[in-house]
């Protein structure tokens, strides 16, 4: 087999073995099919197929019920930054948290879509190190708008907040299917797949049915969410493969794992393993406020930061890649997904110690 080193890269991220395997094998013959996935028509028998499981298979793991739609759109997480506010302000003021970089790239868009923006909590005085807990609440908003978790900071929300009846809009790019929560407060969830759910190429939507009779008639077809939940996300050509990808990664959840709460169980216990450690010494000095810390991505320092250099070439040589934090905040990032294994995170933690007496 080929020599794999243990992946935290934060997205494009780290696939379960299994999945890859099972893509490997089925590559030049997808199911007797006699032809690649890659090559197979999206109006086909298996890739309708392929479909449908991963639709079924979001739908049972997140207990969603029959007035939720999943979708399979293009143009990244980063496209429902406008997408929401385009379909669902219905000229109505939006409300949005900002706990980091990509919730602030969601306000910036919706600014852009002429939308009042109200920001009613941030976590910028504290360089986004913690999740705000008083939110102004507005009756009026269109919607509140929340990212779950903060890829580059290293936060999570624990609890999610009750905005009555004004529907969540979440970003959940960073922490879809690592934990149970309960779907109902939320009008509309997306999520990138490229983190914990599949490959790049592809962002699952999840929309409650009453958002989507928002959806103004004059946005051009494929802006808007009723194109793909009126035509089952096939009114044009899909990424096929990289949906085929994210079914195989649910089935891995839930017939390999056993489900989300056992995810969870495994998610809680990595992370828990690097915090731990991190708090037992004085060398390692984690960077998010410990109630608000992530269980996705740990982000710690170093005692100087000319260490830094060291610590990833030497965690190179050990075979540990992707432990640099964002360009933009600096330090260092364990991005722990659900694909990484407790193995890896207690190797990553044996070699932080021995790094750490040198
Ligand atoms: C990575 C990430 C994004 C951006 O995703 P793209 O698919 O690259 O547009 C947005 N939000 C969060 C929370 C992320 O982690």
């Amino acid at each position: 087999m080929a020599q794999r080193v243990i992946n935290f890269n934060p997205g494009p991220s780290a696939l379960p073995l299994a999945v890859l395997e099972q893509a490997k094998s089925e590559m030049l013959d997808f199911q007797g099919t006699g032809m690649s996935l890659l090559e197979t028509s999206h109006r086909s028998k298996p890739f309708e197929a392929v479909l449908d499981s991963a639709i079924q298979r979001t739908r049972r793991l997140l207990g969603l019920d029959e007035s939720y739609q999943v979708l399979f759109i293009q143009g990244g997480a980063s496209m429902q930054f406008a997408m929401v506010p385009m379909n669902l302000a219905e000229g109505k003021p939006v409300d949005y948290v900002n706990t980091g970089t990509w919730a602030t790239k969601a306000i910036k868009e919706a600014r852009i879509c002429g939308n009042e923006t109200r920001v009613v909590a941030t976590s910028e005085d504290a360089q986004f190190t913690y999740i705000p807990e008083k939110i102004d609440f507005n009756a009026d908003a269109a919607y509140l708008h929340i990212t779950s978790n903060n890829t580059i900071r290293g936060t999570q929300w624990r609890n999610f907040p009750d905005a009555g009846a004004v529907p969540l809009v979440c970003d959940m790019s960073s922490d879809i299917f690592s934990r149970r929560f309960d779907p109902r407060p939320f009008g509309l969830i997306y999520a990138g797949a490229q983190k914990n759910a599949g490959p790049a190429g592809v962002t699952m939507v999840i929309i409650r049915e009453d958002l989507l009779k928002r959806v103004p008639k004059e946005l051009p077809t494929m802006f808007k969410y009723t194109t793909y939940s009126d035509n089952r996300s096939l009114y044009n050509t899909p990424p096929c493969f990289s949906i085929y990808i994210c079914e195989l990664v649910l089935k891995w959840i839930e017939e390999t794992v056993g489900g989300l709460d056992r995810m969870e169980k495994i998610n809680e216990e990595k992370a828990a393993l690097l915090y731990n450690y991190i708090d037992s010494q004085d060398f390692y000095r984690g960077t998010a406020r410990p109630d608000s810390r992530s269980r996705m991505n740990v982000t710690f320092l170093l005692p100087e930061a000319e260490l830094e250099k060291e610590f990833l070439a030497t965690a190179v040589e050990a075979g540990l890649v992707g432990l640099k934090g964002h360009r933009s905040v600096g330090g260092l990032r364990a991005s722990i997904y659900n694909a990484t294994t407790i193995e890896s995170v207690k190797t990553l933690v044996d070699f932080m110690k021995q790094f750490a007496k040198r």
